[in-house]
């Protein structure tokens, strides 16, 4: 199969993040099996979604991981020329929900499985599959799991979401959390004797605000982002149902965008004990039943992979760059490389044309990456 016959297939499974994405997978696995090759299938706690893992090759040496994500970006409200789950070719460019982000790469890989099984390679390559990235990368954290749990511990990763097939050696991170106010409701003529959740839940939002300013203006900064500084901002807030009820509940999700050099764990531990210190024991004086909850919502750790990294070495050869860059967005690179798998992100169309109507990766992006992954088989095949 062609990589374009490959990714018609793939674009017409309408894998939106909101949908299950298991008939794409079960296609996959049943693709992979008419080649001798099996799939693990990671499923979530609906059983609606899964991720897919599969090795290729020696099992037994240190492998190379490509991995992609599954799922898209809804095209609710948005006006497509050309249905966004059928392949439109026109001039060159291959249009359709996911043609860039990313079943792009994966179509490519996919369509080279038969030679990646025919070659007799020193290390295996890792498919890596998951599912709602589009969500937070949701699913890349238990298919790294397996992963690092099920198999000798991979060499280097290689992310295929659209840099141009540009090497990308990091980026910033996301961490996004849910906090819960509890408090305790009166008439509001007796506020004193109540416990107002808005109000605290104010109090821990000017801290957040706090931090993101300090880091504005004392760094730590790297010049390869922009804004070249960690990132903090609040985006909802819920709360309160009348103006003369003291509001017991309050909700809010606030966000971190981390460059490398700040652990978002640190920021989040600093916002913790605030609210444990400064705003908690208030609340609890006048009821105890009070109190503050957080709640990871989802995360995509930062990476910064050295240039002198084998993985580097390698992605900077196979696609004839000369060096290597940042980017603002996240990927799941941040995860796989947290669990010791040096990682870069390249891969085929740009991060411009997704998440828009008529999306669509060029042709010769694909041709590229075919190039750079049958290339990639060719240093890995044992020397006859
Ligand atoms: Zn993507």
């Amino acid at each position: 199969m062609t990589s374009r016959e490959m990714l018609e297939r793939l674009i017409a499974f309408d894998t939106t993040s909101c949908y299950s994405n298991l008939e794409l997978i079960d296609w996959v696995r049943d693709y992979l099996d008419g080649y001798g090759i099996t799939s693990a299938l990671i499923h979530d706690v609906t059983k609606n979604k899964a991720n897919l893992h599969a090795v290729i090759g020696p099992a037994e040496e240190p492998g190379i991981v490509l991995s992609g994500h599954t799922d898209v970006v809804p095209v609710e409200g948005q006006e497509w020329n050309s249905d966004p789950f059928k392949l439109h070719v026109h001039d060159g460019l291959w249009y359709g929900r996911g043609t860039s982000d990313m079943k792009g790469f994966i179509a490519v890989a996919l369509s080279l499985v038969p030679s990646f099984v025919e070659r007799p390679l020193s290390a295996p390559i890792h498919l890596a599959l998951s599912y709602d990235e589009e969500l937070g990368c949701l699913g890349a954290h238990s298919l790294v799991e397996h992963v690092v749990d099920s198999a000798v511990m991979p060499k280097m990763c290689i992310v295929g979401e659209p840099t141009g097939m540009k090497p990308i050696t990091g980026h910033k991170g996301i961490c996004d959390y849910e906090c819960t106010v509890h408090g305790k409701e009166m008439h509001s003529s007796l506020a004193p004797y109540a416990v107002n959740a808005v109000e605290a839940a104010a109090e821990l939002i000017t801290f957040v605000r706090s931090i993101a300013r300090r880091m504005e203006t004392e760094g730590s900064f790297n010049t390869a982002y922009d804004p070249p500084f960690t990132t903090l901002q609040t985006g909802v807030v819920k709360g309160g149902t009348a103006i003369n009820i003291v509001p017991n509940h309050c909700n809010f999700c606030f966000e971190i965008r981390n460059i490398p050099e700040v652990n978002a764990q640190d920021v989040i531990e600093e916002i913790r004990q605030y609210a444990f210190k400064q705003i908690e024991p208030r609340m609890k004086d006048i009821d105890p039943k009070s109190g503050i909850k957080f709640e990871i919502a989802a995360e995509a750790p930062a990476f910064s992979t050295p240039d002198n990294d084998p993985v580097v070495d390698l992605v900077l050869s196979l696609t004839g760059a000369n060096e290597t860059s940042q980017v603002s967005f996240a990927t799941e690179a941040g995860v796989f490389n947290r669990a010791g798998m040096p990682t870069v992100v390249c891969g085929p169309g740009h991060i411009a044309q997704a998440h828009k109507p008529d999306e669509f990766v060029a042709e010769d992006q694909i041709v590229k990456c075919e190039h750079f992954l049958t290339q990639l088989v060719d240093r890995t095949c044992r020397v006859a």
